[in-house]
């Protein structure tokens, strides 16, 4: 038996971290870990491979596959509304991400590829037949994914959608078939939408799927009653869809199960279709005030400026003197020092300064160079018994890799009203 103190840092410490620093998720994320720990000990308690993640929301299970030598990984049906959560998890297992995977065009959820993609660099796979054109790899029959040392086949099993994929794995002595919506433990894919046919999920299920050896685990795409894995044997002899039913036994019950639309697919599918990315967005999330503790909120450049220009604010620019005139200004914000060059000495008239420049009915957004000292402006604004925000990204934005700033973010880059001298 090996203790958990006994494993490499890198495979044990970060879970426990996760659960410190992060919610409800990341406390469904471990205890997920903790039972596959227990569930493949003793080699797979040190590795946890795969991580099996969960969203709440559309009861979605994603999968975080990876070679425990190179730390290439791949990930399987990720969520959008989880990206950071897999960001973190990544960060913590320290993985390196070369692949998302999907195993269909989702109806429930939108998949956060396009994200992932453009944070860690991987590149997309999705069944061909599923028409995910934006997709890097256009998976067929057969095709082998590549991650280190280990590799995934991908196995057509059409029915739920006419391009589902499962996805078999070797790992630890065992076999892992990743079913998406194809099989669920005491379920399977309903195949009344989107290109499905009972028939043909009867095939997948009787000729594919039960042709992998009774001990392959199985690993759902879903499960609505905490249930995390299964087996091929087990499916086998217990599902209640198709265990000892006949082709056209299942495709009666299959066609008979009357299942509402799901609640998402209007925007979910067409989404799904380009890998996540919103074409249908509405700019909703850049208008909406992000909480904040200490002050009324956190905003956009953008949103600062509609409120400025609608006249229910007043922006006020806590950069020296120095600063506004060196880099540029806003044109009619009030300029209020929150600290001065030389030496940045907080500013003594402050407090009096700011509450005669903005009258109490209205709001005041406080602006700096990249969104820190308007922080703790917008906290003693708040003190002062004004309605106080943060704009984030600041004038000029964060510095970039030539610690350059002005290119990534920052009132100037996305093009609001300023001028210099
Ligand atoms: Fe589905």
């Amino acid at each position: 038996m090996h203790s958990l103190a006994s494993g490499t840092p890198k495979n044990v410490a970060p879970v426990v971290k996760i659960v410190v620093i992060d919610t409800l998720n990341a406390a469904l994320h471990f205890c997920v870990s903790l039972e596959l720990v227990w569930a493949f000990a003793p080699d797979a308690r040190l590795t946890m491979n795969p991580i099996q993640l969960f969203d709440p929301a559309s009861s979605t299970y994603t999968y975080l596959l990876f070679d425990a030598d190179s730390r290439e990984a791949q990930i399987i049906d990720p969520v959008d509304e989880q990206l950071e959560r897999d960001l973190a998890v990544l960060r913590e297992y320290g993985l390196k991400l070369v692949l998302v995977v999907e195993t269909h065009a989702h109806a429930d959820h939108v998949t956060s590829a396009s994200l992932l993609v453009e944070h860690t660099g991987a590149l997309t796979a999705a069944p061909e037949a599923c028409g995910i054109r934006t997709a890097a790899l256009q998976l067929q029959d057969g095709a082998e994914l590549h991650f280190g040392r280990q590799q995934l086949r991908a196995l057509h099993t059409p029915g739920h959608t006419a391009g589902s994929m499962c996805y078999l794995w070797a790992s630890g002595g065992r076999r892992h078939v990743f079913t998406g919506d194809t099989l669920l433990i005491n379920g399977c894919g309903r195949t009344d939408f989107q290109s499905g046919s009972a028939a043909a999920l009867y095939r997948s299920l009787t000729q594919v799927l039960w042709a992998l050896p009774d001990e392959t685990v199985v690993w759902p795409g879903h499960d609505y009653e905490g249930r995390r894995h299964s087996t091929i044997g087990a499916e086998k002899r217990n599902n209640p869809r198709i265990a000892g039913k006949s082709q056209a036994e299942f495709q009666s019950l299959m066609n008979g199960l009357n299942l509402p639309k799901p609640a998402r697919i209007d925007e979910a599918v067409p989404a799904n279709l380009r890998s996540g990315v919103r074409h249908d967005a509405d700019g909703a999330a850049l208008m909406a005030v992000r909480p904040a503790s200490g002050y009324a909120g956190n905003i956009t450049p953008q949103l600062a400026w509609s409120w400025v220009q609608s006249g229910e604010a007043m922006l006020v620019d806590v950069r020296s003197d120095a600063e506004r005139e060196w880099v540029g200004f806003v044109p009619g914000a009030v300029g209020l020092a929150w600290k001065q060059w030389p030496g940045m000495v907080p500013n003594p008239d402050f407090d009096r300064k700011l509450l005669d420049a903005v009258p109490s009915d209205k709001k005041v957004l406080m602006l700096c160079r990249s969104g820190v000292r308007s922080i703790a402006a917008a906290r003693r604004g708040t003190e002062l018994g004004l309605e106080a925000y943060n704009v984030l990204e600041g004038f000029e934005g964060d510095p970039d890799e030539q610690a350059q700033r002005g290119r990534r973010g920052g009132w100037r880059y996305h093009g609001l009203p300023w001028r210099q001298g």
